[in-house]
């Protein structure tokens, strides 16, 4: 998790303007709040850091803002992330990593909405999730009138020769109807930051 409350404010860590405060945010590592159920959080950001610097509640925790993502899924979601904010930042109103929604108790990878009203959500997806999650999360996204777009891990989908390949469950899910056309995938692989459309399928 990436962002907390401090003094009435969200800090984001993603966002440039913390880059260099590490000092400053470690001196006031007990005064930062979860967003989303207030409890209290700390800051992991250690001078040598091996990962993102980023937040952990302090003590076990139910709430649904936590961190059991792989390393890969948060680099993906961190890269698309800063990929939206360079590219769409003249056209939209807010980009957000980590979004919550109350109403449908959802936390967003990437959440945008655009001047003109338009509100996307970014899925970045590697792990194999049942059907039934996904046609519930793409549900409650569709009740809030947010256009949700799946980017899946290159994981996903293995390509067996030349014109052949399986996809995983989650992704055959996701052919079916994707915002990217009947039949496409995308894929994003962060450690190559390689995007490749599928098409066909
Ligand atoms: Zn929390």
């Amino acid at each position: 998790m990436y962002k907390a409350i401090f003094d009435d404010n969200i800090v984001n860590l993603l966002n440039d303007e913390y880059k260099d405060k590490r000092e400053y945010l470690k001196a006031n590592n007990d005064h930062f709040n979860c967003p989303i159920c207030k409890e209290k959080v700390r800051l992991r950001w250690a001078e040598k850091a091996i990962r993102a610097p980023h937040f952990y509640h302090k003590s076990i925790s139910e709430c649904i803002y936590h961190d059991s993502e792989s390393p890969e899924h948060r680099d993906g979601k961190i890269n698309l992330f800063n990929y939206f904010l360079a590219n769409l930042q003249h056209k939209t109103e807010i980009i957000d990593v980590e979004h919550y929604l109350p109403e449908t108790n959802q936390i967003a990878d990437i959440y945008i909405k655009f001047i003109n009203g338009t509100q996307w959500v970014v899925e970045y997806q590697r792990s194999n999730i049942p059907s039934e999650v996904l046609i519930e999360r793409r549900s409650k996204y569709k009740s809030l009138g947010i256009q949700d777009i799946w980017i899946l891990g290159e994981n996903v989908v293995t390509e067996n020769g030349f014109l052949e390949c399986s996809v995983l469950n989650i992704g055959q899910t996701l052919v079916s109807e994707t915002s990217f056309g009947k039949g496409s995938l995308v894929t994003y692989n962060p450690l190559s930051n390689e995007v490749i459309v599928y098409r066909g399928l």
